[in-house]
């Protein structure tokens, strides 16, 4: 059996017609920036997380970059975020002079951990930036609370969590002052090439993010601000609404095989020392993560039978090459470092079958002698 990580022509073949009609229109139309589709896109997501503005943007990286820059981050500012993620979520504080500031994880969640930020807030933070890791909220109410005594905002990247909610019924990005989307095509709402979305409650902070967007130019060729080119493309926009109508679905698939995989993996987990997912309800599994010791060989081991997997992060943020002037090191933050020597992701697409599963399940078993 062959097994990728993700299967997106599967998903493909559910909607293919209704791609094709959303792909002609926009060709029929000839607008191809920014436009009526991004428009109604915008709304789409605005009306389904419940924020009042949203703006699309060219990817996840800019969504995050643009946030910060309309929160005028830049040289001399602090950004606390997680050591465990993808490697946006610290570049862009980077880019803008800023110096990120890490933190460990909880080790149960893969999030960062609350008090450490608390601990870590200084005169020179502007702005705290949580990641939902894997499509899981992070825990925000302690850090709201800290931040908001401070004037320090919160932007969240939620690029792998459209659509997920939190423990008091919150979506994801919808929490803080800022909250960033990526429709990269692997991540639950995917695009047919790169995308992003900022959504906010604030109404000068989107328009802020709309001129950005636009190289800060209001009327034509007068520029207010020094923005960047952050703009969606129509047929990016025609494609991601006709994917978001389908998005609950999806979800629902993915939450029916972490179930299945928790009943496939729950005997096993305790004695081999497997760490499943916690079985948190508002999670919509970008990905599903385990932890197991021997890492490598299990990897390895389901590899030789067709399972593809992938391991989110090998190397924490605070250990990548370009960040060694900041002056950490390894040991620095030991949940995440032992997240990183630990954690493996398996398919979990929705459109997985039970027998799929079974499968993997089978050859997990079979690696731990049971
Ligand atoms: C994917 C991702 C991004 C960046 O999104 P792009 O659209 O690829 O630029 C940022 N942060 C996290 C946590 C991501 O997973």
């Amino acid at each position: 059996m062959e097994l990728p990580l993700l299967d997106l022509k599967a998903q493909y073949e559910t909607i293919r017609e209704e791609i094709q009609e959303a792909v002609l229109r926009v060709c029929a139309s000839q607008r191809f920036i920014l436009g009526p589709e991004v428009a109604a896109l915008e709304e789409e997501v605005a009306a389904c997380t419940g924020a009042r503005f949203a703006v699309g943007v060219s990817s996840g990286t800019d969504a995050l970059l643009a946030s910060l820059m309309a929160l005028d981050v830049g040289r001399g500012d602090e950004v606390i975020t997680t050591a465990y993620s993808f490697f946006a979520s610290a570049g862009v504080i980077a880019r803008l002079g800023a110096r990120p500031v890490f933190v460990d994880i909880d080790p149960d969640t893969f999030n960062m951990d609350p008090d450490a930020v608390v601990a870590r807030l200084s005169p020179r933070t502007r702005v705290v930036m949580p990641v939902h890791l894997f499509g899981r909220c992070a825990d925000l109410d302690t850090i709201l609370e800290a931040a908001a005594e401070r004037g320090v905002a919160v932007v969240e990247d939620a690029a792998q969590s459209f659509g997920a909610v939190d423990s008091r019924g919150r979506s994801a990005g919808a929490v803080g002052a800022l909250g960033c989307f990526s429709f990269y095509p692997s991540k639950n709402l995917g695009a047919f090439g790169d995308g992003g979305m900022v959504i906010t409650d604030d109404e000068a902070l989107a328009r802020r993010i709309r001129l950005l967007r636009v190289h800060g130019e209001e009327p034509k060729y007068h520029h207010r601000l020094v923005g960047g080119n952050f703009r969606l493309d129509s047929l990016q926009a025609a494609v991601l609404r006709v994917k978001l109508k389908h998005l609950g679905g999806w979800v629902e698939g993915r939450r029916r095989n972490a179930r299945r995989y928790r009943e496939l993996l729950e005997a096993v987990a305790p004695e081999n020392r497997l760490v499943l997912p916690g079985d948190y309800p508002g999670h919509v599994y970008n990905q599903f993560v385990i932890r197991a010791p021997e890492r490598d060989r299990l990897r390895a081991f389901l590899d030789k039978r067709g399972v593809a997997t992938e391991i989110y992060y090998p190397l924490p943020l605070h250990q990548q090459e370009c960040f060694q002037s900041l002056g950490y090191r390894a040991g620095d933050f030991p949940e995440a470092e032992a997240a990183a020597r630990s954690s493996l992701a398996l398919p979990i697409y929705p459109e997985l079958t039970a027998a799929q599963q079974q499968y993997v399940g089978t050859h997990i078993r079979r690696f731990f002698g049971s």
